[in-house]
Parts: structure tokens; C-alpha cells; sequence
């Protein structure tokens, strides 16, 4: 397949004038400058699909009820709202509601997630089940429901904190994803209470416990201390932050300069109860409130992919396409600088085609054309 006529934005972040080459097997084979070809990209750039490395997709059906409520009343398990709300509801509703966050991941431009899943064993086949039919590529780390069968059908584990589940339960369930060749992944340094429970029955921060087992990842640090953040860059531990979903919640967003110079960061727009899963929100928010260069954005949610382990999908030859053809509309018109443009103004207006592999679905902004 041949995207043509098009702006490509290439491996050394840079756009070119070209057309990008897809084989048969749905891998990139090259830019050229073919003036014909299967797709017209005329007034387009052709940039990689986007990774939105944390969510919690199955909170979809409870979308909102968090206003006005508290972290702990809405999330900590096993009888937080959330919780309760979940248990009432049908496989069937779970599976809708999934598919409906999907959509809105697709229609954002997203070619890979990275979803924590409750509800143990099931919890996992559900959304399994759900995605089964996007072209998206996904992380699925799932939690114990009474036992570990969940980790023979997940990604791995996502684990709420080490002070919700308690410490011995914490190094068991790391070593069991890690035994098995699978992900560990924890919130934490998130909540205040959870930090001061570990200063006061341990004299040591969340994150310092965290760190006793070998996880792949951390989600949030909204508490880290300087002394946290230090320990992290020592032992090289990537980072997924979600800064929209911590103010929501009234937690302050982290420290992350240190992060950022070191390639260690990724974006999450997290429980789809509070937030959008709209990606082009999060880098926007992102870009004004740490005053970040928007290119820097850019690069923390294509940081995703790696960190989750999945194929890289920058543009060059031999990578696997999953690419977005973003339309400079109205919008984006007059902009003179490409990545202020997608990073702080482009929305899912500008996403037309979402390409993964040979596939190409033609979403044009319009959610309802992508069932
Ligand atoms: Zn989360």
C-alpha cells in the first residue's frame, strides 16, 4: 500500500514531503516520492499513532459519578464505589462499556493501551473480549480476585498500591507476573494517605517500597520526593503520569523534569470515570501547565509503546505501521510550528484515517463511522 502526496513525520522527528510504503505483511518499507498510490494524503500529515499508556477502561460505566466524591470513597478496594458499582453490573454492560471507551481511544488516534483490569480472571477475558475486533494493540494487566488465575490470561498484573494490598501480598504478586515472563506494573505515590501509611509503619516513602520488587512501571508519583525521583533514575524505571486525573482528584501533578531528560516518561489519561481517554487533551494540558516544548510531548506519548514492550511504530523502514493521517483543517490552518499544532490545538476533528498493518479504517472525526 502507498500513502502519497503526504507530510511524513520521520525517526529523527522531522516532517518530509514524500510517500510512505506499506508491505503486504503491514510493515513499512520505505519513504519515496511516488506521486501516486492507494491513498491521497494531500493536506495531510502522516504522524505514528498515539499510546495512551494507562487507563481503566472497565470504569466507563461509571462515568461522572466521581464529582464531588473522594479518591478513597471512589477507588479503594475492595468496597470503594467504583467497586460496588462494578459488581452489579453484567458481563454484557461491561463488554458495551469497553467497547465504547475503544471507540473513543480509536477515534483519538490511539493504536495502543495499556488497561488495568479488575475483576480477576474474568475482569481480563472481558476486556479481551471486547477489544477482539479493534486494531488496537494492548497491555491488559489484570488484579487477583481470590487468585492468581488471572495472570494466565493477562498481560500481567496492575496493581492498585502496595499499602491497598498490603506489603507481603505486594512481593507475591510482582514475583508470580515476573515467574511467569509477564508485566508488573503499581500505582503509586498517588494518594497522601497511602504515603503517610508508609512513612509511619515503615519510615521509608511508597515509592522506596515499591522498589523492593522488580516492577516494569509506575503510575502517578503525585508525592514523590526528591529523594524518590533520585532512586527511580538509578534504577532506570519508566513512569506513566496522568496529571488531568490527579487535579480532579486534587492531587497535585508530579515532579517530572528529571524524568523527562532521561526518556523515562509516558502519558496516561487514566479511569475513564474521570477523565476523557482523548490523548490530544492530555498533551495539551500537559504542554501549558509544565511549559514543555511540544515536540517533548510528543515524544512521551510515543514513549508509551516501548515501555509497554510493544513494536515500535515511529516511521522507518521495517517498523510496523500503525499510523495516523492527521487533516490540517480549519483548526490547524496558518500554525508555524507542526507539533504546537497537533500538541495544543489538533483534536479528533484532524484524525481521518487510522492505518494499522494494511487496514485502514477512515474514522474522519466522526466517532459513529468507526463502528
Ligand atoms: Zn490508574
Amino acid at each position: 500500500m502507498l500513502i502519497y502526496n503526504v507530510e511524513i513525520l520521520n525517526r529523527d522527528f522531522e516532517f518530509v514531503r514524500g510517500s510512505l510504503e506499506i508491505d503486504e505483511e503491514g510493515y513499512i518499507s520505505g519513504i519515496t516520492d511516488s506521486r501516486r498510490g492507494d491513498l491521497n494524503g494531500k493536506g495531510s500529515l502522516l504522524i505514528p499513532s498515539f499510546t495512551n499508556a494507562h487507563v481503566h477502561l472497565g470504569d466507563t460505566i461509571t462515568r461522572d459519578i466521581w464529582i464531588g466524591r473522594s479518591i478513597r470513597e471512589l477507588f479503594r478496594p475492595p468496597n470503594g464505589l467504583k467497586h460496588r458499582i462494578l459488581k452489579e453490573k453484567s458481563d454484557e454492560e461491561k463488554i458495551l462499556a469497553i467497547k465504547t471507551a475503544l471507540r473513543e481511544l480509536m477515534s483519538s488516534g490511539i493504536g495502543a493501551v495499556c488497561d488495568f483490569r479488575e475483576e480477576g480472571r474474568n475482569g481480563v477475558l472481558l476486556f479481551r473480549r471486547a477489544i477482539s475486533e479493534f486494531p488496537i494493540d494492548s497491555v491488559v494487566l489484570g488484579r487477583p480476585d481470590g487468585d492468581y488465575s488471572f495472570l494466565e490470561v493477562s498481560d500481567g498484573v496492575g496493581i492498585s498500591s502496595p499499602m491497598d494490598v498490603g506489603l507481603d501480598e505486594y512481593s507475591r504478586l510482582v514475583k508470580e507476573a515476573k515467574k511467569r515472563g509477564k508485566m508488573a506494573a503499581v500505582h503509586v505515590g498517588e494518594d497522601p494517605f497511602n504515603q503517610l501509611m508508609a512513612l509511619s509503619q515503615y519510615g521509608e516513602t511508597e515509592v522506596e517500597l515499591a522498589l523492593k520488587e522488580n516492577v516494569d512501571f509506575l503510575v502517578h508519583l503525585n508525592y514523590a520526593t526528591e529523594g524518590d525521583i533520585d532512586l527511580i533514575l538509578r534504577r532506570r524505571v519508566p513512569v506513566v503520569f496522568c496529571p488531568r486525573a490527579n487535579l480532579s482528584m486534587g492531587l497535585p501533578p508530579p515532579p517530572i523534569d528529571e524524568l523527562i531528560d532521561r526518556n523515562l516518561i509516558a502519558i496516561g489519561t487514566d479511569n475513564s470515570m474521570v477523565t476523557s481517554l482523548n490523548i490530544f487533551r492530555e498533551m495539551d494540558f500537559i504542554m501549558r501547565h509544565y511549559r514543555l516544548e511540544p515536540k517533548a510531548v510528543l515524544k512521551m506519548v510515543y514513549s508509551g509503546r516501548e515501555l509497554l514492550g510493544l513494536e515500535p511504530n515511529y516511521i522507518e523502514e521495517g517498523n510496523r505501521a500503525s499510523l495516523l493521517l492527521m487533516r490540517i483543517g480549519e483548526n490547524l490552518r496558518y500554525c508555524e510550528d507542526k507539533f504546537s499544532a497537533l500538541v495544543g490545538r489538533a483534536g479528533v476533528e484532524n484524525v481521518s484515517h487510522l492505518i494499522v498493518g494494511t487496514r485502514v479504517l477512515s474514522l474522519g472525526g466522526d466517532l459513529n463511522k468507526s463502528r
